[in-house]
C-alpha cells in the first residue's frame, strides 16, 4: 500500500514555479469542479488543481510529486462513467483544458497531431475543412487524450475501430519526469514493444499523454441512415448478428430498447416507434453502392419480421436521427428528474449478444428492477442503465451489475466495452484476467514504483 504526502503551501509554490501562478489554483470552487465525472461514483476533491500549458511542464511537474510522493490525477473534461478521472487519493490534480491545440496536421498522411486536451468534436470541426475525420465518436465532447486513456469507442467503432486503433505516436510524460515517444507516424509499425497500446488504455496509470498523433479517413461521400423497428428486443439482435454476419460493413449499428424509442419519440420529435430499434448508417463512395447495400439490409430486416424500416440518404433527416440518438442519454436523464442513474457497459462476440441481451432481460424482470438497454450493438457492446432513488433500489443495480459483468466473462466477453475500468470495474479485473493482472502490476510498479499516478484506479483494493 503506498502513502502519500499532502499538498503543502511549499508544494503549491513550487508548482506556480514550475507552471506559472494562474495554472495552479487551490480555489475550492475548481477544486469541487474537479471532484467527480459523469458516472455514480461519489466525489473527492484533489488538494490542487493545475492547468499545464506544455509538456515539459506536465514532465517536470511529475518529477516534483514523484520525489515527493504525491498523487496526480489526469484530467479531460470528466465525461468518464466509471470514476476514472476522480482523485480518490487527493493530491494534484491535472487538467488539460489549456493544452488543446491542433499541433500540426499533415493531410496528405491523412494524419493530425493534437495536444491531449482538445474536443474530439472540436478537432472533427477543424478537420471538416480539409474533408477529414477523427472516427472514434463516445457522443460527449470528449477530449482526445481521455479517449486514448480509456481507449473510448463508440458509434463508429463498428466500421472504424475504437481510440486504440486510430492512433499511431504518441508522447508520453512518465512518472519520474522522463518525456519519451511511442510509436511513430508510419502507418505499418513493427519496431520493439508496442508501447504505444500499453498506454492506451491505461486510463493515467502509467504516463500521461502530452501530445498525439491521430489517424484520419476522409469524410465519406454518401452517407445513408436507417430506422428498423422490431416485434421483440430478441428479433433486434438477432438482426445485429445477420447484419455483421452478411459483410454489409456498417458505420454505425447500434440498439435502443422501446423506453428509450418512447423517450426520444417524446423529447426530439423524432419519427419512431415504441418498439426495440435498431440505427445503422452506412457509408459508400458512389450512390449505387450504398442502394445496393440498403437493399441487403431492407431483405435482411424483413426475414427477422421487422415491423418497420426507414432508409434515409437526406442529410438533414440522418442528422436528426443520430442527434436524438447522441442524445438518449440526458434525455433519459431528464425524464426521470427524481432519480440518479447508474450504466454499466460490458462486451460479448457477436455472435453471444443475443445470449447477453436475453440474460439481462430474465435478471432484471427476476428482481423487479427498472433498466433500460442502449447498445453498440454490431460491436457487440451493452449499456444497462439503472435509474435508482434509494438505498435499496442501488445495492439492487450494483448486484445486478455483477450478475451481467459475470455472465459476459463467462460469454468469452469483458468487463467494459468502452468506459473502461475506473473504480468500479476493478473488483471483476481477477476474474476477467487471473494470473495476467499480476503482470499489469508489475508493469505498473516497474513504471510507476511510488504509485503516484491516478492512485485507486485499475487495481482492486482491499
Ligand atoms: C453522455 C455520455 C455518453 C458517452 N458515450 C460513450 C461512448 O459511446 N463510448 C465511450 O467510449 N465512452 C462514452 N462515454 C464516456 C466518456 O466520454 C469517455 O470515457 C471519454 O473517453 C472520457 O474522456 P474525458 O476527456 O471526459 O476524460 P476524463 O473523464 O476526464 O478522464 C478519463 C480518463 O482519462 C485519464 N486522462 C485524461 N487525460 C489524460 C491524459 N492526457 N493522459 C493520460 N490520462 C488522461 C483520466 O485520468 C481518466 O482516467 C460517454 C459519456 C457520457 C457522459
Amino acid at each position: 500500500m503506498n502513502s502519500y504526502s499532502p499538498v503543502t503551501p511549499e508544494i503549491v509554490e513550487a508548482l506556480r514555479g514550475l507552471l506559472g501562478a494562474d495554472a495552479v489554483s487551490v480555489a475550492q470552487a475548481e477544486i469541487e469542479l474537479h471532484a467527480r465525472d459523469q458516472s455514480h461514483h461519489a466525489a473527492h476533491a484533489a488538494e490542487v488543481v493545475i492547468y499545464p500549458t506544455t509538456a515539459q511542464g506536465v514532465a517536470d511537474v511529475l518529477k516534483l510529486a514523484n520525489e515527493r510522493r504525491i498523487p496526480v490525477t489526469p484530467w479531460g473534461v470528466g465525461t468518464g462513467l466509471e470514476g476514472n478521472s476522480i482523485p480518490v487519493c487527493g493530491g494534484i490534480l491535472m487538467s488539460f483544458e489549456r493544452m488543446n491545440k491542433i499541433v500540426a496536421l499533415h493531410a496528405d498522411d491523412f494524419q493530425v497531431t493534437v495536444q491531449p486536451g482538445i474536443g474530439h468534436k472540436d478537432l472533427n470541426a477543424e478537420l471538416a475543412r480539409f474533408g477529414l475525420f477523427f472516427p472514434p465518436d463516445p457522443g460527449a465532447n470528449a477530449t482526445v487524450g481521455g479517449m486514448l486513456a480509456n481507449n473510448a469507442a463508440g458509434i463508429r467503432t463498428v466500421k472504424y475501430g475504437a481510440s486504440k486503433d486510430n492512433v499511431l505516436r504518441m508522447q508520453v510524460a512518465l512518472a519520474d519526469g522522463r518525456l519519451i515517444t511511442v510509436g511513430s507516424r508510419s502507418i505499418k509499425q513493427a519496431s520493439g514493444y508496442d508501447l504505444l497500446h500499453l498506454i492506451v488504455g491505461s486510463e493515467g496509470t502509467l504516463g500521461i499523454i502530452t501530445e498525439a498523433t491521430l489517424k484520419l479517413v476522409p469524410v465519406p461521400e454518401h452517407m445513408s441512415a436507417v430506422v428498423a423497428h422490431f416485434p421483440t428486443v430478441e428479433a433486434a439482435v438477432q438482426t445485429v448478428v445477420a447484419v455483421r454476419g452478411s459483410g454489409l460493413d456498417p458505420a454505425a449499428l447500434e440498439f435502443i430498447d422501446a423506453t428509450h424509442a418512447k423517450m426520444l419519440r417524446e423529447a426530439e420529435g423524432v419519427d419512431l416507434k415504441d418498439y426495440p430499434t435498431l440505427f445503422m448508417e452506412f457509408h459508400a463512395a458512389l450512390p449505387a453502392t450504398l442502394e445496393t447495400g440498403l437493399e441487403a439490409v431492407r431483405e435482411i430486416c424483413a426475414e427477422m419480421g421487422v415491423i418497420d424500416f426507414r432508409a434515409t440518404t437526406d442529410p438533414g433527416e440522418r442528422k436528426r436521427i443520430w442527434h436524438a440518438r447522441h442524445h438518449s442519454y440526458e434525455i433519459m436523464v431528464r425524464s426521470h428528474p427524481d432519480q440518479q442513474f447508474f450504466i454499466m457497459d460490458v462486451a460479448v462476440p457477436i455472435s453471444a449478444y443475443p445470449e447477453l441481451i436475453a440474460f439481462v432481460g430474465e435478471v432484471t424482470r427476476r428482481d423487479g428492477a427498472t433498466a433500460y438497454m442502449i447498445g453498440h450493438a454490431g460491436d457487440g457492446n451493452v449499456h444497462v442503465e439503472f435509474p435508482y432513488a434509494s438505498p435499496e433500489s442501488f445495492e439492487r443495480s450494483m448486484r445486478l451489475n455483477g450478475e451481467i459483468v459475470m455472465k459476459a466473462l463467462a460469454l468469452g466477453g469483458t468487463a467494459t466495452g468502452e468506459h473502461g475500468v475506473g473504480i468500479g470495474k476493478a473488483k471483476y479485473m481477477p476474474y476477467e484476467h487471473g494470473a495476467a493482472l499480476d503482470v499489469m502490476r508489475v508493469i505498473k510498479d516497474s513504471l510507476d514504483p511510488n504509485g503516484i499516478l491516478n492512485p485507486g484506479k485499475i487495481f482492486p483494493t482491499g
